[in-house]
């Protein structure tokens, strides 16, 4: 039976959990949308403002956005050929391969991001109201459910501790051979500038 059959939901804690996910997927939609319509642009293009601002230029090149935001090559080059002519970001060609680039924001391109990346706050300011013990466990969860659905195959890209080749499970505990040290929950990462897969 549908987790949106209420009569399933209301008894069944795994639907009511999959039911809440979902509406707060509805959330994160709304806050965007809303930044977006401020700045006249679509929440895929507030979304790769700020994840360009936010990584190193080898991220930023069109087949590597397609893969982190699971879209395909053709939408993203849309969405970045309107960023262009809006000033917000520049093209820098690979001198390796000149076929391909890397895209940095502009000084614009930056202020929208400042003037946009806000709309997450009234989730960030709900969670920090949250006692730490609480967190841990929520992170815990989160970064699992990230990791299973990775697995499926639904996200393709993740930079977690759990697909690192750094990575490893010590006496139970998790540790970072790069790092050298014990990772507890709250360590664990889904986005690590020193990830290599293992
Ligand atoms: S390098 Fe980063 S992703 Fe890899 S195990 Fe260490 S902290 Fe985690």
């Amino acid at each position: 039976m549908s987790i949106f059959n209420i009569n399933k939901q209301n008894t069944n804690l795994d639907s009511k959990i999959v039911a809440g996910l979902e509406r707060l997927s509805h959330v994160f939609r709304i806050l965007l949308w809303e930044k977006a319509k401020e700045h006249h642009l679509s929440p895929i293009q507030i979304q790769l403002l700020i994840f360009i601002q936010y990584h190193d230029s080898n991220k930023t090149k069109v087949s590597c956005l397609a893969q982190e935001f699971n879209l395909t090559k053709p939408t993203i080059s849309d969405s970045i050929k309107v960023l262009e002519q809006k000033k917000l970001i520049q093209k820098f060609t690979d001198i390796s391969d000149t076929r391909s680039y890397s895209i940095q924001l502009t000084e614009t391109g930056k202020k929208v991001v400042l003037e946009t990346e806000n709309f997450i706050n009234p989730i960030t300011e709900i969670i920090a109201k949250a006692n730490e013990p609480d967190k841990i466990i929520l992170w815990e969860n989160i970064s699992n459910l990230i990791v299973g659905l990775n697995k499926l195959g639904i996200t393709s890209v993740q930079r977690t501790c759990f697909n690192c080749k750094h990575y490893s499970l010590k006496n139970e505990s998790h540790f970072c051979s790069l790092l050298n040290q014990k990772l507890l929950t709250q360590d664990i990462r889904i986005d690590c500038t020193e990830y290599e897969t293992a």
